[in-house]
């Protein structure tokens, strides 16, 4: 459970953060004012990001590198049993079986990535191992098994009972169809994929007291999935882009769009250009829009990023995406992001 959490609109998280360290509204929250780099910090996408925050701070605080804190920052969502759609306890898909994927990349442009990977708890450390020890960059389904197995990951359950309940009770409903609304049932914003009953993915970047970019994401997708699915979040480009020269973004939502629009690399490519990290996600999440107008109003995706400033931002299809920021200043930040819609 979060405690001790600040609750923040991103409209008006600028008056409240600037008095305490110098950021201001322009351009989105986290804009800076002064010309110092805001490092060390580290945000991450929904409330269980701020959790995940406090783990990646503790290597963070102590001048840690970028790349250790967003591993140990997302394993703690992986390892949390009440957390649906990260790791174990996650969604399974629709023939009962809990799928993982998961991708990290460093400020040297190395990256690691697993996909449909069952039985390993913690598939981040796994795709940290496919970027460190393999000539590749992905590993899937029963060969990143055997990967991770000879590399001493122990094979586990990962169906809790409450996550086969819910498939269970979903099956009930006739509905072997692959789902995009998790509730499949008339749309509303809330039970979108992606918000507040259906929090998927974690993405999280970090920017170390060096000045060193990394991120990380890992879900268990999109509950009741065909088997065989895989969404953007181990794609690099798609689920999470960083690079060490101007940024890094990561997306959480219906993954299918945010691959069409190879949506992190996008962000990271419009930061480049000079858009704010609000700006650059607010841009990305309209491209979607533009592509799929009609789509758009029906599913969640949300974007956020971090520069190489330290100035962050987000933004969102439908309301109801939030995301942590843990920096000198704020350690329990919970910022409710921008939306179009
Ligand atoms: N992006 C994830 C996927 O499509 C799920 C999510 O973040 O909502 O698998």
């Amino acid at each position: 459970m979060i405690d001790r959490r600040t609750f923040i609109k991103a409209g008006t998280i600028g008056a409240s953060v600037l008095s305490i360290g110098g950021l201001a509204t322009a351009g989105g929250a986290g804009a800076r004012t002064s010309g110092a780099i805001n490092k060390p910090i580290v945000i991450s996408t929904w409330d269980f990001g701020v959790a995940a925050n406090r783990a990646a701070w503790a290597v963070l605080k102590n001048g840690g590198a970028a790349l250790d804190a967003v591993e140990a920052g997302v394993r703690v969502p992986e390892a949390d049993l009440s957390n649906l759609t990260v790791g174990k306890g996650g969604y399974p898909d629709r023939d009962g079986h809990v799928t993982l994927d998961a991708c990290i990349m460093d400020d040297q442009g190395n990256c690691g990535s697993v996909a449909a990977l069952e039985h390993i708890a913690h598939p981040i450390s796994v795709a940290r191992l496919v970027m460190e020890k393999t000539p590749h960059v992905m590993l899937v389904g029963d060969g990143a098994l055997q990967f991770a197995l000879q590399n001493g990951f122990e094979k586990e359950q990962l169906l809790t009972p409450k996550s086969e309940a819910a498939w269970k009770a979903w099956l009930k409903e006739g509905k072997y169809e692959p789902v995009v609304n998790i509730e499949n049932k008339s749309f509303t914003t809330d039970k979108l994929p992606g918000n507040q009953y259906n929090h998927d993915t974690i993405g999280m970047l970090a920017l170390d007291s060096d000045g060193n970019l990394s991120g990380a994401c890992t879900t268990s997708g999109m509950a009741f999935k065909m088997r065989g699915r895989v969404g953007d979040s181990p794609i690099i480009g798609a689920g999470l882009y960083v690079d060490n020269e101007v940024g890094g973004a990561t997306a959480t939502g219906v993954g299918e769009e945010v691959i069409r629009t190879v949506g992190s690399f996008l962000v990271v490519e419009l930061m480049r250009q000079g858009l704010s990290p609000r700006d650059a996600c607010r841009e990305a999440v309209e491209r979607i829009i533009k592509k799929k107008p009609e789509t758009a109003k029906e599913i969640q995706v949300g974007f956020l990023a971090l520069n190489k400033q330290g100035e962050y931002g987000a933004f969102s299809l439908q309301k109801g995406f939030s995301y942590a920021v843990c920096d000198a200043q704020q350690q329990d930040l919970l910022v409710d992001g921008e939306h179009v819609f």
